[in-house]
Order: C-alpha cells, then structure tokens, then sequence
C-alpha cells in the first residue's frame, strides 16, 4: 500500500498566498523541479507563462448600453504541441488563476503523455445575469481578438466552468468566419454534429471513475462498499457521481453553492439529475436529507471528490477530513498548505492533473478525429481514454513509491521531466 510522505514544508506560504491558485501552482513545481535538481535555465523557462495576453471587449447589451468585460488567454507552454486548455466564465476569473490553470494543463497533458501544451482562458463575467445573445456577442467578440492567437496548430480551447458546447459551436463558427473555411479543430467539446466527439461530455467524470477504480483496487477496497460524497454537480461532478453509482459505488453526499445533499443509503444520482435539469438546483431532491456543502467536505466517507471550485481543501479543514481517498475532480481543490496535512493522515491523494485528466484527453481525441474527419465509436473513444488513465494511475503511483514522494509531486515531478525533456531536445531558439 502506498503512504503518503511528508514532503518539505510549503508552509512557509502566507495566508494570501495560500488561496492564490498561482503561488499554489508554484510551490508544487518548485518542490518537484528541486527534487529533479532541474537546471536553473530550464527552471525559469517553465516557472513563467510562455504568453498572457488580456483583452477588453466591448459588448453592445440587450438594454441597449455598452458594457466593456476583461477577458485573459494565458499559453504557459508549447514544448510539447499546440497549446490547449479550457476557458471559464466567472466573476472571480483573475490572470493569476488563469496562469495557475494554464500551468496545470501543460503537467496534466504531459502526465497523461498526449502531445499538447498547457493553456487557459477566461472571462470576467457572471453568466447567470447574462442573456444568451449576450453570452454570444462575448463570446464571439472574444474569439475575434484572440484570432491569431489560437488554432489547431497552436492554441485549442475547450469548455470549463459555465461554459459548454454552446460556447464552442460560437467560438469554432467565429474562427471559421475569419479563416473563410470551416475548421473544426480549434476547439473541443463541440457539439456531436460539428465535430465534436462521441463521450467528451462524460470523459471527466468517466476519468475519476477509472482512477477511483485504480486506488479502491490498489488500497483493497470493493466498489460496493465504497461511500462517496461529490462537491459540485455540474458536468464533472454529475458525470462522475452517475458513472461511480452505475458500477455500484454508493453516492452518499453531493454539494452544490446552494446546498447539499446527504443519504447514507445512497443517493439515486439518475433521480438526482431529473430533478436538477427541472428545478435548477439539487435542493428539494426528496431523496436525500438537506446538508450544508461544507460540512460534506468533512463527513465520514471513503471517497471525497471535490469537483467544483478550488481551494476547498485548506489549512482550516484538512485535518478534519475523514475520506480515504481523495479524487480531484476540480483543479486547485487542495492548497498547497493542506498538502502537508493530508500527508500526515496519510490520505490517498489522486492529484488534479491525473484525477480530471480525462477531459484533455478526450479532447485530443476530437482535435484527432476533426483532422482525420473520420469520427470513432463512442466504445473506441472509451476503451482508448481507460488506456490512457490506467497507465497514467500506474506511472504516478510507481513514481511515488520510487522517489518516495506523494502522489501529487510524483505527478508534478514525472510532468516536468517530460516537458524539460522536450525543451532540451528542441533548444533554445535564438
Ligand atoms: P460546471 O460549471 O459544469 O460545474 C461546476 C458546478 O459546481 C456547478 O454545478 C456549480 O453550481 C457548482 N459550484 C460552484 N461553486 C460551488 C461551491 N462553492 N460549492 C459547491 N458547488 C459549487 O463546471 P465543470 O466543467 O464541471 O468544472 C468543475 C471543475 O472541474 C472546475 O475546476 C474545472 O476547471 C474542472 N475541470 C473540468 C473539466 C471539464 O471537462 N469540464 C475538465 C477538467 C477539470
């Protein structure tokens, strides 16, 4: 069984340092490059973003004024491929978040060992007091100022939080537009009939499933009697809490920002989704006792799968946490600081950049089947991402037990030696 090692402290990080999903980001890779004695040169190259690139874009607004919204694309890297990562539509956006997230995806992309780099993009905007020909004029308008900027060949966006297929199908037709030709491939998690790809949708949550199998296998544990609670219930949550209750895990608690649910018998997740896509919100499900969201955080279970926001998971509340495993189903959950302290109750963790890497590589797929225009069966895209995940699972978990680090540095330290690999072979162009 693999214990969790203590790593060097990262406590050293201030209180607002702590909830910066930036300096998150760094920590870890500074730990992981100081282990792998990195060279200084190549250090730097990866510490920093490749490009940050912010525009203001000026919307024309149903009531007829003009509203300007700031929107950001951090490309981190390209050592390995096009850039590629999602975008989110938030109030909270900041480019220090989008720089973290962007980082992330170049580790997660390498750790799964498929040939993108690291991207992210994001706008500050509450979608919820938008309408959808606002959305859409947004949208549109931040596609065209990016429009060198992406492509297949070099940077593909993909949906994250409240953005979806929609928001995709606008970004591929405003490209398309420019380029007076259609081009699929700019972005993933299109629609099935434009592109996108046969088990995108589920592929996140499907991810979390194959490596929550992985741990509940290695640690001897049976699926059956296996309790798991789910923070989140959007499309990474609600996918996973489905597939996880359909191969017999038992559903017990899922969180959403207004309001948990928790039923120690089992929460009918099929039930669960019928009620939320009528009502809008879990709450009022009729099976299940009313719980607060961050009280499920540190109820007893097996499995905790934080899969909505990040810094969930944080010096105030680590210790408190009773799960076995934790799955990371959001990216950033855990701070940098509650690393430790998840290490010293030696919870198995199953780190971002492999626990939620099944979107990406679903989304390689799609960018694969858009270029080949020759569209797989969804049990092909299934068989060939359950390859990916369990053989990513077993390189970060063999990694862990060589250098005798957790699994999160194990992933970060695998991640960084690909790419680093990568910019020696290529050179520093000058
Ligand atoms: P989503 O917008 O579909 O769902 C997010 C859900 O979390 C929503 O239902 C929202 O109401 C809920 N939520 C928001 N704040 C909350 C809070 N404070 N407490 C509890 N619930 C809250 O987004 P998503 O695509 O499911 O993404 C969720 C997370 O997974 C993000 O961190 C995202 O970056 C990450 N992720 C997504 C994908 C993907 O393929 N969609 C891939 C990898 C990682």
């Amino acid at each position: 069984m693999t214990t969790q090692t203590k790593e060097p402290s990262i406590s050293s990080l201030s209180a607002e340092q702590e909830f910066n999903p930036w300096e998150a980001q760094a920590a870890r890779f500074d730990l992981a490059a100081q282990k792998l004695k990195l060279d200084p040169g190549i250090w730097k190259v990866l510490r920093y973003p490749n490009r940050e690139i912010i525009v203001h874009i000026p919307v024309l607004m149903d009531n007829g004024t003009i509203e300007v919204f700031t929107g950001f694309r951090v490309q981190h890297s390209i050592a390995r491929g096009p850039a590629k990562g999602g975008i989110r539509y938030s109030p909270e956006v900041s480019l220090d978040e989008v720089r973290a997230l962007a980082s992330w995806m170049t580790w997660k992309c390498a750790v799964v060992n498929i040939p993108f780099g690291g991207a992210k993009g994001g706008i500050i905007c509450d979608p919820k007091k938008l309408s959808q020909t606002e959305l859409e004029k947004i949208t549109r308008r931040y596609t065209a100022e990016l429009i060198e900027f992406i492509g297949p060949e070099k940077d593909v966006p993909a949906p994250d939080m409240n953005t979806n297929e929609q928001t995709m199908a606008w970004i591929m037709d405003t490209y398309s537009m420019h380029m007076r030709q259609t081009v699929t491939a700019v972005v993933t998690g299109k629609p099935l009939n434009i592109g996108g790809s046969r088990g995108r949708r589920e592929a996140t949550g499907r991810g979390l499933m194959i490596v929550c199998n992985e741990a509940v296998r290695k640690l001897g544990m049976q699926p059956e009697s296996t309790r798991v609670i789910v923070q989140g219930f959007g499309n990474v949550g609600s996918n996973a809490a489905k597939l996880m209750a359909d191969v017999g895990y038992k559903i017990i608690g899922i969180g959403e920002y207004d309001g948990g649910l928790y039923n120690k018998s089992g929460i009918d997740v099929d039930a669960l989704i019928v009620h939320r896509q009528r009502n809008g919100t879990i709450t009022g499900f009729k099976g299940a006792e009313p719980a607060g969201t961050s009280e499920l955080l540190v109820t007893d279970c097996d499995i905790l799968i934080p899969a909505a926001i990040e810094n969930v998971i944080t010096s105030r509340n680590a210790d408190k946490i009773k799960a076995r495993i934790i799955a990371e189903g959001a990216n950033g959950p855990t701070t940098a600081v509650a690393d430790d302290i998840l290490a010293d109750k030696n919870i198995f963790v199953i780190p971002d950049i492999l626990a939620n890497a099944g979107g990406v590589t679903a989304s390689y797929f799609e960018w694969v089947q858009d270029r080949q225009g020759f569209f797989w069966k969804e049990s092909v895209v299934n068989e060939q991402l359950e390859d990916i995940l369990k053989e990513s699972f077993d390189e970060v978990v063999r990694y862990s037990e060589t250098h005798n680090v957790n699994n999160r540095i194990a992933a970060y330290m695998l991640a960084v030696d690909r790419v680093q690999f990568t910019i020696r072979q290529r050179g520093i162009y000058a």
